[in-house]
């Protein structure tokens, strides 16, 4: 049997990203994925990612600034379009903790950014209508990756650097070098697990504390398109409710969704409809905030969320077995990373220095409930208010 430098599991943004980085530094890879690349059912599907710098956290806004030049890098490589920066909007309030901690960062960061209020806001970006007490961030390094042909072209990659992809191959079962498939068994000297919402199912000891939730993107199309295309209308997040969206791209619509609001399902038998809870929520957020346009709802598409307590990454060592590398980018804001995250991963994997703190994305850390760092639902403002 060949035995190979290190098997991926999981052919999403982090296995694709760690597949083709260990392959670009000449170790053999083999790629498993379960379904085919790409495919619906777990996280890295669809048209677009938001790609932001404006975190409320210094570490993130620096690997987003990292992360810019290895996405620039793949394009160049590849000849292929995948991140397409036009600006980006925060929206919150005087005192809204995970608002004034994002322009904190971005300060501390140095990142480029215009601090407006809601009168300058309605006037750069007339299709908003929003309360008087509300501001935003306008950050010119905001954009869209797009998830479904960036794990494409990152596999692409991947084999043209010598490594295999075999699609429609099941990890059964997996013991310190010898994985098992209904394709039959294979060796590593490394694995890593990048099985997004599966990785509680292939690493049980870690289900008690991630959570797999199914969350929804809503395609609302407005009469007038033209004044919601990228270069008149940015990405948003508003960090009230937690509602974020997109301009027209890909499809004839606005998209938008509701962070972490979905409920936590089994990625094997979860369904495929978007709650309509979410969709009404959807709708009334944006008949609130652009009430300009009649908003119709053309599509809605389902994802998954493999959240951990703490929002955090995870990148660590299997607890019982240090050839065994656990990687899950997610609680739904890895994809914009993903092009770094393969990086890090392999320099972990190859015991070599990453400038980067890798010990928030360590088990105990990214397992810590503890105060919710990240932008969250725990964050909202306590009257609830959406
Ligand atoms: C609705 C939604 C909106 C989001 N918005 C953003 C955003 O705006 N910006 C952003 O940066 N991020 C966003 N994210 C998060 C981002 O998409 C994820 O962080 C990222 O895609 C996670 O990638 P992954 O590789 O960990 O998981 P996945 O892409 O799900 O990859 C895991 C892969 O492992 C495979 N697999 C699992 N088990 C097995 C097995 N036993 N054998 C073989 N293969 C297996 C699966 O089939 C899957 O292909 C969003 C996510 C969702 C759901």
């Amino acid at each position: 049997m060949q035995t190979y430098d290190v098997i991926v599991i999981g052919a999403g943004a982090a296995g694709s990203s760690t597949a083709l980085a260990m392959a670009k530094r000449g170790k053999s890879v083999l790629l498993l994925e379960q379904f085919s690349v790409p495919h619906e059912r777990g996280s890295s599907l669809g048209h677009s990612r938001i790609f932001r710098f404006a975190y409320d956290d210094t570490e993130y806004a620096k690997l987003a600034i990292q992360a810019l030049p290895a996405w620039r890098a793949i394009e160049a490589e590849s000849g292929q379009s995948l991140l397409h920066l036009f600006g980006g909007l925060d929206f919150g309030s005087v005192g809204n903790s995970s608002f004034e901690r994002t322009a904190a960062t971005m300060t501390a960061v140095g990142a480029k950014f215009e601090r407006l209020d809601a009168a300058a806001t309605m006037q750069k970006f007339p299709q908003w209508r929003i309360p008087a007490h509300w501001q935003s961030l306008y950050s010119p390094d905001a954009g869209i990756v797009m998830p479904s042909r960036a794990v494409e072209v990152m596999v692409a990659l991947a084999c043209k650097y010598g490594a295999t992809l075999l699609e429609h191959c099941v990890v059964q079962n997996l013991s310190s070098n010898t994985v098992q498939t209904n394709l039959g068994s294979f060796q590593a000297n490394q694995i890593v697990i990048a099985a997004g919402a599966w990785l509680p199912k292939l690493v049980p000891m870690l289900q008690a504390q991630l959570t797999v939730t199914l969350e929804g993107s809503l395609y609302f199309a407005p009469k007038n398109l033209a004044a919601f295309t990228p270069d008149q209308f940015p990405i948003f997040i508003d960090h009230h409710s937690l509602a974020y969206g997109f301009p027209v791209q890909g499809l004839p619509a606005v998209k938008i969704g509701l962070h972490q609001s979905g409920d936590t399902v089994d990625p094997d038998t979860r369904g495929l409809v978007v709650p309509e809870r979410m969709i009404r929520e959807a709708q009334t957020w944006l008949e609130t905030y652009l009430p300009t346009e009649e908003w119709r709802l053309i599509q809605s598409r389902t994802c998954l969320y493999t959240n951990t307590p703490s929002h955090d990454f995870i990148l660590d060592w299997h607890p019982e077995n240090n050839t065994i590398l656990l990687l899950s980018p997610c609680s739904g804001h890895g994809f914009k990373f993903a092009s770094y995250i393969g990086e890090i991963a392999a320099d972990k994997l190859l015991r070599q220095p990453n400038p980067f703190d890798l010990e928030r994305f360590r088990l105990p850390n990214a397992l810590h409930k503890g105060e919710a760092k990240l932008l969250s639902r725990a964050i909202l403002a306590p009257t609830g208010s959406v």
